[in-house]
């Protein structure tokens, strides 16, 4: 694709799967009802065109963003309540090279679960996957139950990104996929190489 300094910003966001210089898969995974569908439509908003495969049952958005002069495009898989019979597994898993792992600020054993969560990663995931700790709800302040240190712990010992997030208010939800895919190009780009 040519490079064209003057593209206005609206454009780049439409553009096809063959237009953009990249097109990554990630998923986001993460206990039931800590916010994982209320992120992706924060994040893919107008741009968000929510597609199925109802075969494996989940859902899935695009979101392009312009990084230097090259266009990303992010495919982020949702599991679609799948989460809760634990029938998401290799096709879910399979060439994602980021992920999105979010617990819920105010539910304890959500956050109990990421060890579960990142467990299935190593086991299906691929290797060199982007992980994205995400405590999700930070807007509810008065019913946290898990505190901002321990995600952070917990994404140091784990080696992990690590952010809070309110999908509600729109906090850092911008930054929390960014994050994930900044980290993904940089990694595909110097394999690349
Ligand atoms: P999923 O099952 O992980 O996809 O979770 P959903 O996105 O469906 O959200 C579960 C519930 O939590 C819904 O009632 C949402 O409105 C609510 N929710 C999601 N994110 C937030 C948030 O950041 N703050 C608050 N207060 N509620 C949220």
């Amino acid at each position: 694709i040519h490079h064209q300094p003057f593209q206005k910003e609206h454009k780049y966001k439409h553009m096809a799967d063959e237009e953009c210089d990249y097109l990554f898969k990630t998923v986001l995974i993460g206990d039931s009802a800590v916010g994982k569908s209320n992120l992706l439509s924060r994040f893919a908003k107008d741009e968000f065109h929510l597609d199925t495969k109802p075969t494996i049952g989940v859902e899935f958005a695009y979101r392009n963003t312009k990084l230097g002069d090259k266009i990303i495009k992010a495919q982020i898989w949702d599991t679609a309540g799948q989460e809760r019979f634990r029938a998401i597994t290799n096709s879910y898993y399979r060439g994602a090279l980021g992920a999105m792992l979010v617990y819920d600020i105010t539910r304890n054993e959500t956050f109990e679960n990421v060890r579960k969560w990142l467990q299935e990663l190593k086991e299906f995931g691929d290797p060199d996957m982007v992980i994205v700790l995400v405590g999700n709800k930070s807007d509810l302040v008065d019913l946290r139950e898990v505190e901002v240190e321990d995600g952070q712990k917990l994404a140091e010992v784990e080696k992990l990104c690590f952010l809070e997030t309110s999908a509600k208010e729109n906090l850092n939800v911008e930054d929390a996929f960014l994050q994930m895919i900044t980290k993904i190009y940089k990694i595909a780009s110097q394999k690349s190489l």
